[in-house]
C-alpha cells in the first residue's frame, strides 16, 4: 500500500470523486484476469492528466499507465499505487491535409485503434489498415510498435507527443524515435526522484494518403476475414505471446512442433488454433497464464535451443 490518507483525498478532490480503489485489473485486461489497483484514475482531459501525473511525481506515489489492457498480464496480486487508464475520455481524432494527396492525422492516445481505422478508411485515407483487428488504443500501440505482417506502426507514425512526470509535454518527431520489434524506446527526463515514473504517450500524428474509400474497404474485409481464420478469437487473450525470433522458425510454429497445442495448467491453454496464443478458458489466474508460458520456454528451449521472449507486458506486484 503506497496510498496515506491525505493522498486518497488530494485524488478524490482532483478526479470529483472518480477514483476507485482496489478496482480488479481483471476488468481492464482482455485476459480478463489480474488482481486489484489500489486506486485506478481514468482522466477525462489532458489537463487533468497533467495534474494527475506531476501530484503523483511530486507525492512519491508510483503510477502505471494502461491503455485497452489488450497486452497485459496483471498479476493476481494487484498493483500497489495508482494505475491511470487513458480510454475514451482521451480519444479524438484530427485530420489536416498536408499537400495534394498527404494528410496528418493527429490522434489522442486513449483513442481506440480500431475506431482510428476506421474512421481513416471512411475518410479515404490509405496507410492503417495493417493495423486492422488489432485491438487496444492507440497509445497502446505507440508504445508496443504494434503491426502485423502487413506494416508496422512505425512505418506511419510522424511525431509523438509525450508528457513527463515534470509536467513537460514534448512533441518528437520520428528521426528522434527509437523503434524495434513491439517496443518503442520512451524518452525518459530525470527528475531526480528514485521512483521510475513513466512517460506517458499523449498523441501521436500519422502521415496518411488520399485513397479510394471503396478499394481501402474492400481490402479491410480481406484482412479482417484472414485474422479471423487464424486467431482464436472467441476466447480471451492478450494476442500474440511470445515475439517471433529474428530468424527462422516464428514462435507459433516452434511451439507447434512441440506438440504443446491444447496444453493447459489451469484455466490457460495453448490455444488449438494459434500455437502463439495463450487464452483463458474462463477459469485462469494470473498465475496459472504464467506458469503456462515458463513450460513453454523450457520445452521449446529444450528442443530447438532457442530463448522465447515475451511479447506481452507483464505488471504488478
Ligand atoms: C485478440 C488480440 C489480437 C492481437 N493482435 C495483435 C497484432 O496483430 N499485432 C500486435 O502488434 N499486437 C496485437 N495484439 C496485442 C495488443 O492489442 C497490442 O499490443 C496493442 O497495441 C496494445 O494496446 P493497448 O492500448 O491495449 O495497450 P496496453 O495493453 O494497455 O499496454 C501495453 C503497454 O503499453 C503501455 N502504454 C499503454 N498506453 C500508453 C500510453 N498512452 N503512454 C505510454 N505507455 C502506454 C502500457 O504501460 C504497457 O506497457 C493483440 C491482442 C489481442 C487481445
Amino acid at each position: 500500500m503506497s496510498l496515506g490518507a491525505d493522498d486518497r483525498k488530494w485524488l478524490a478532490d482532483l478526479t470529483s470523486g472518480r477514483v476507485r480503489y482496489e478496482e480488479p485489473m481483471s476488468r481492464h485486461t482482455s485476459f480478463r484476469v489480474g488482481g486489484p489497483a489500489e486506486a485506478f484514475v481514468a482522466p477525462e482531459t489532458s489537463d487533468e492528466l497533467s495534474a494527475l501525473v506531476t501530484g503523483l511525481a511530486g507525492r512519491g506515489i508510483p503510477y502505471q499507465v494502461v491503455g485497452g489492457g489488450t497486452n497485459l498480464i496483471v498479476t493476481d496480486a494487484g498493483i500497489s499505487g495508482v494505475v491511470i487508464s487513458l480510454g475514451p475520455g482521451m480519444s479524438k481524432i484530427l485530420i489536416e491535409n498536408i499537400s495534394a494527396s498527404r494528410f496528418m492525422a493527429t490522434v489522442m492516445a486513449g483513442t481506440s485503434l480500431r475506431l482510428f481505422c476506421s474512421h481513416v478508411i471512411r475518410n479515404g485515407l490509405k496507410g492503417m489498415n495493417f493495423a486492422l483487428g488489432i485491438p487496444g488504443t492507440v497509445g497502446g500501440a505507440i508504445r508496443m510498435n504494434a503491426g502485423t505482417a502487413l506494416g508496422w506502426i512505425s512505418d506511419v507514425l510522424e511525431s509523438i507527443t509525450v508528457l513527463y512526470p515534470s509536467g513537460l509535454q514534448e512533441t518528437i518527431g520520428r528521426n528522434a524515435l527509437s523503434f524495434s520489434y513491439r517496443k518503442l524506446l520512451l524518452p525518459r527526463l530525470t527528475c531526480g526522484e528514485a521512483l521510475c515514473h513513466q512517460t506517458i504517450i499523449v498523441s501521436g500524428s500519422f502521415s496518411l494518403a488520399g485513397a479510394s474509400s471503396t478499394d481501402l474497404k474492400q481490402e479491410a474485409r480481406e484482412i479482417l476475414k484472414n485474422r479471423k481464420c487464424r486467431q482464436p478469437v472467441a476466447l480471451p487473450s492478450a494476442g500474440c505471446i511470445f515475439k517471433n525470433p529474428p530468424s527462422g522458425k516464428s514462435a507459433g510454429e516452434l511451439i507447434d512442433l512441440c506438440g504443446l497445442k491444447g496444453l493447459k495448467i489451469g484455466g490457460a491453454q495453448v490455444s488449438e488454433k494459434h500455437a502463439n496464443f495463450i487464452v483463458n478458458t474462463g477459469s485462469a489466474a494470473a498465475a496459472d497464464i504464467l506458469s503456462l508460458m515458463d513450460r513453454v520456454r523450457q520445452t521449446v528451449f529444450k528442443r530447438f535451443d532457442v530463448n522465447l521472449e515475451p511479447e506481452v507486458i507483464v505488471i504488478g506486484n
